[in-house]
């Protein structure tokens, strides 16, 4: 017979055939919200236990805690103050990832912890944290997704490159590196650049896709791919296309000379195109030197986005000459999503000196579930107390274009293939 859970004015209370498992004391929080507006909260005041097994009692509480989240519109909160039995049932919810951690009144409480680690429970508990935590985000194009639950999307509007000539670069390459894997069937999902020490690195997040770059690419075919306009469904990102192709071709293999000494590096880079490839798995073995553009073409296990293969190649071999040839950059077709970003920031705040794309994108589980058990927790602790993501406006103006972000998929349907 399942737990059958009843409430009066003052309780909770959850039953199993009459007998009496828990109950949850509670009283109401009201506050200002908004302007003129109030919002009542529930607020748990102590819980009561009787004689019955550790996971009926486990059950019997979340099944009040979903209870209090379907009356009052949102979880209820706990408090510091609750006896030793009670919070035991509460830090198993926790470490299994169904209460999330904002529903604390003390945000420093250390017993509870999430279980992130690559165990089963550690992988159901990050499923369980998504579904509270996030809410899917779909748009009539083809884009998908998800954010915090709280947050909103907000919508970039174009911007000028004018200062960032390195990362508005990197991103056209990338882009059109993107749609030549396309018009061949292959799917790279993304394409990322690395500039570190006067050298290129590329990364996809699919292996089949930066394998066949690898096995394809010439300093011709470089050419012609970065000069060729790829026609996609969307007129406008057809246009933008067909922009980043002239830019290029001007820029890249015209007369055209870089103010700066990094652009102007990038430029030979791509000229001469010296292949080398990575193996992410043996970055010890690598010589790596200033002139070459290296393909991520073997990858550790787990690791799936773009950016996280650069991320790894970047702190390897970072600080070898002090940025002798101008700072690193990361930089690619889309948004680096909310679960890279985090891992992205993290190697800021932890000193690393790089530039990337600052705004996140939407949040993908798949990338949640191949974080480290650190990031992990960094991702989590954003998505519990809310962050906003960002999407581009397609809509061009003064001659920019965003083009792209971390959603959108224009596939290709008229361009040269090999
Ligand atoms: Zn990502």
């Amino acid at each position: 017979m399942p737990i059958e859970i009843t409430n009066d004015v003052f309780g909770y209370q959850a039953k199993d055939n009459g007998k009496k498992i828990l109950t949850v004391f509670f009283c109401d929080v009201t506050f200002p919200y908004r302007k003129y507006q109030e919002r009542t909260v529930c607020e748990i005041r102590d819980v009561v236990l009787y004689q019955a097994n550790i996971s009926q009692k486990t059950e019997a509480m979340h099944l009040i805690y979903k209870k209090i989240e379907e009356d009052y519109g949102e979880p209820p909160y706990i408090p510091a103050e609750l006896d030793y039995d009670a919070k035991k049932i509460l830090s198993i919810l926790f470490s299994q990832g169904l209460i999330p951690k904002i529903q604390l009144l003390e945000p420093e409480f250390e017993q509870y912890k999430h279980d992130l680690s690559s165990s089963k429970a550690g992988k159901a508990a990050k499923a369980n944290i998504v579904a509270t935590t996030t809410k899917l985000y779909v748009s009539s194009t083809p884009r998908y997704g998800a954010l915090p639950k709280k947050s909103s999307v907000i919508e970039r509007a174009p911007r000028s490159y004018n200062k960032d000539r390195t990362q508005q670069l990197l991103r056209h390459v990338a882009t059109q590196l993107f749609h030549f894997c396309k018009v061949n069937h292959y799917e790279p999902v993304e394409v990322q650049l690395l500039y570190l020490e006067g050298s290129l690195v590329i990364a996809t997040n699919s292996i089949e896709a930066t394998n066949f770059l690898s096995a394809q690419l010439t300093p011709e075919l470089l050419k012609h791919i970065l000069c060729t306009t790829y026609l996609v469904p969307d007129e406008q990102e057809s246009k933008a296309l067909s922009r980043f192709a002239r830019k290029l071709k001007a820029r890249v293999y015209g007369k055209h000379t870089f103010a700066h000494k990094r652009e102007q590096i990038i430029q030979k880079l791509l000229r001469e195109f010296k292949k080398s490839v990575i193996d992410t798995r043996n970055l010890a073995k690598i010589n790596f030197e200033p002139g070459q553009i290296y393909l991520v073409t073997n990858i550790n296990n787990g690791v799936q986005h773009a950016e996280m293969h650069l991320l790894q190649v970047l702190k390897f071999f970072e600080d070898q000459s002090g940025h002798a040839y101008g700072s690193p950059v990361i930089y690619g077709k889309k948004r680096p999503c909310f679960t890279c970003h985090i891992s992205l920031t993290q190697a800021e705040q932890e000193g690393l000196e790089f530039s990337f794309n600052n705004y996140p994108g939407l949040f993908f589980f798949g990338e949640l579930k191949r974080q480290t058990e650190t990031s992990a927790q960094e991702t989590v602790h954003t998505l519990t107390y809310y962050r906003d993501v960002y999407t581009s406006s397609s809509v061009p103006t003064n001659g920019y274009c965003t083009l792209s972000d971390s959603e959108d998929d224009g596939t290709p349907h008229a361009a040269h293939k090999i």
